[in-house]
């Protein structure tokens, strides 16, 4: 028993250095129009092919000194805590969830939500070609598993629709875009993943993180900042923070209220 679960243990960290190693191609090459799937992994400043000992998640970077073979440059830091980030919140679902079915499919969202984090927060950006296959894929899990399809479907279009039409209120009374699409359809591939009720929570607890840092930013730049604070990005938090706990959440909220 113990020692199935140790060896369950081991393959959710390596699947997550490697899915993380994966993101880190996701999050520099999507933004930029780029295939994902060639060429290999290259040095972005001098081209250099990485060989298949060079590309070992988080143990290349550190045996490199987080420099490029062949020209020296330095590596962004970005990659192995990327590495890092992904194997850790791999680790934490199988926590929550165990060997379990929904475990492969909640990585998977979680997997989207920090590459979606990611390219928010470098060039706020939410790319379709991550959230419309995240919706379509979050529908056709629920067939089978929790939320169920029903759920799902009603989530998909409470997240997208209220936010696009707090969207629409805000562009009617102020003149300017406050949300952008992408936003609108992260919440539906949200919704599609974890049902209605998750998605509602995962926007009352963006939208308080959002506002508690925001005005903590406001008040430490004086103001300016509008656009430093992606949305997005709280959203990939808030959406993971439901993922793991927000059965628990609701059931609670759910039983106060007798
Ligand atoms: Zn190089």
């Amino acid at each position: 028993m113990i020692a199935s679960n140790v060896m369950e243990l081991a393959i959710v960290s390596f699947l997550g250095l490697a899915i993380g190693s994966f993101l880190n191609v996701v999050i520099h090459r999507m933004p930029r129009q780029e295939s994902i799937i060639s060429p290999g992994s290259r040095c972005p400043n001098c081209g250099t092919a990485l060989r298949w000992f060079d590309n070992v998640p988080v143990l290349s970077y550190a045996m490199l000194g987080g420099r490029c073979r062949g020209c020296g440059t330095g590596i962004s830091i970005r990659y192995p805590i990327v590495e890092l980030i992904t194997a850790g919140v791999f680790i934490w679902h199988y926590l929550v969830f165990g060997w379990t079915p929904l475990l492969a499919v909640r990585l998977l969202f979680a997997a989207s939500l920090v590459a979606l984090f990611a390219i928010d927060l470098e060039h706020h950006l939410l790319p379709d070609r991550i959230t419309l296959p995240g919706i379509g894929i979050g529908l056709v899990a629920s067939l089978f598993l929790p939320p169920g399809i029903a759920g799902a479907l009603i989530g998909m279009l409470v997240g997208g629709g209220v936010l696009w039409l707090i969207g629409e209120a805000y562009y009617r009374y102020s003149g300017e875009e406050g949300l952008g699409g992408g936003d609108v359809k992260m919440l539906g591939m949200i919704g599609a993943f974890l049902g209605w009720k998750l998605v509602l929570l995962t926007m009352m607890l963006s939208s308080v993180a959002g506002s508690v840092i925001g005005i903590a930013v406001i008040a430490w730049h004086r103001g300016g900042l509008k656009r430093a604070l992606p949305f997005g990005t709280f959203l990939a938090l808030a959406a993971l923070a439901a993922s793991l706990y927000g059965e628990r959440i609701v059931t609670w909220y759910a039983g106060r209220l007798g």
